[in-house]
């Protein structure tokens, strides 16, 4: 029986020693296993997994490796967990730990910061001096679960309290798996300055934070809000979640689309979802002079910028990494003053046990799939489409 000293749990919640886990071998390769369920420690609690949504990140980890680490190194035949867009029950508290209850539901941010180093002490906790330095002699405590330490594709994980978002009872396991989709997006928000009511935003690419990034801006008070992108059905689905104007860049030339559609002028903001090759030097023209660009997406390959553009115009580059300074809270509040329906990118839930079904609907968009979450209990069909 589970009881490890100092941990607090409850009877209504009885925990297992070992639990289901799913980890990476060979490249592309999962196998179902069994681990010991792990013990929380100071400022962190053991949450039991009751969704996990697939990411496109994931795919780039399971079959490729980065951006994954595990001690310091690629993360095939480590023994690792894949994961990181899961919510659950909080099952047991650490020493210490009352700022959450057993039995209450939450959902998770990716990213634990170390706590001291510079950038963490500015807020900046998924841009961590000590990213991945959690092992051995240079354990600093930092956590990325799903990418340095163990994630979500098994039925309990550890996560510090700074991780946790608390969700009301409404809001089902599925849209609470989308909680840090869309935490992604108001992060991009956040560091292109927030203040985006009444200013015209363009979003390139129509991926889950692509599509959230529209919802998100429309929330925030945007006007207009133009989405780029390949596929019109994807398209529909940004229309559906408040884009003002949507254009298919195989139909009409991106910047000229953006600028017909903006009076004639160049755009305040541009959140960069796509990844495409030409997609800064596209961005770079959609804003206007003085303009501020946010890339979210993580290109494959290098490609030439035209800096003196960006010199000559005055125009700001963003880089993110991950759900930083705290958006997925303010994205949380979003979504349960239902400012968006982001189920409307939900499209399957499989069984846990089904992972690789799941990760093939979500690789190949197998019947269009978009967001596909995996479910340790409660699913018992082969698979079952998105209710409504
Ligand atoms: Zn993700
Ligand atoms: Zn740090």
């Amino acid at each position: 029986m589970y009881a490890p000293a100092a941990v607090k749990t409850s009877s209504d919640y009885p925990i297992p020693d070992t639990m289901r886990a799913w980890v990476l071998g060979d490249p592309g390769k999962l196998s179902l296993t069994q681990k010991p369920v792990p013990v929380p420690g100071r400022a962190e609690v053991l949450v039991r997994i009751d969704a996990v949504a697939i990411c496109a990140t994931d795919l780039e980890i399971i079959y490729h490796g980065p951006p994954a680490s595990i001690r310091g190194g690629m993360p095939f035949n480590r023994n690792f967990t894949p994961g990181h867009e899961y919510m659950g029950t909080v099952v047991a508290l650490g020493p210490g730990v009352d700022e959450y209850d057993v039995g209450q539901r939450v959902t998770v941010e990716i990213h634990a910061g170390c706590g001291q180093c510079k950038r963490c002490r500015e807020g900046m906790y998924t841009a961590c001096h000590n990213y991945g330095l959690n092992y051995g002699d240079v354990d600093k405590g930092h956590r990325a679960n799903g990418f340095t330490t163990d994630g979500g594709f098994c039925e309990y994980q550890v996560n510090n309290i700074n991780t946790l978002v608390a969700i009301p009872d409404d809001m089902s396991d599925e849209e609470a798996t989308l909680v840090v989709t869309a935490g992604t997006a108001m992060y991009g928000l956040t560091e292109l300055g927030g203040l985006v009511a009444g200013e015209s935003v363009v979003v390139t690419g129509p991926g889950p934070i692509g599509l959230l990034g529209v919802a998100v801006a429309k929330a925030m008070g945007a006007e207009p809000v133009i989405l780029t992108g390949t596929r019109d059905n994807r398209l529909e689905i940004g229309r559906a979640l408040g884009a003002d104007h949507v254009v298919n860049v195989r139909n009409e030339e991106a910047v000229e689309a953006v600028r017909r559609l903006n009076g004639g002028k160049g755009v305040d903001y541009v959140l960069e979802c796509s990844g495409a090759p030409n997609a800064v030097n596209e961005a770079i023209r959609m804003v206007n002079r003085g303009g501020k660009v946010c890339l979210a997406a993580f290109p494959h390959e290098e490609t030439p910028v035209d800096v003196a553009h960006i010199v000559r115009n005055n125009i700001y580059l963003y880089g993110i990494r991950g759900e930083g300074k705290s958006a997925t809270h303010r994205a949380q509040a979003f979504m349960s003053q239902k400012r968006f329906d982001a189920r409307k990118i939900h499209t399957h839930t499989f069984p846990l046990d089904d992972l690789p079904t799941a990760i093939r609907y979500a690789k190949d968009r197998v019947e269009d799939a978009i967001k596909v979450v995996v479910k340790a209990r409660g699913v018992s069909a082969a698979h079952k489409l998105a209710a409504e």
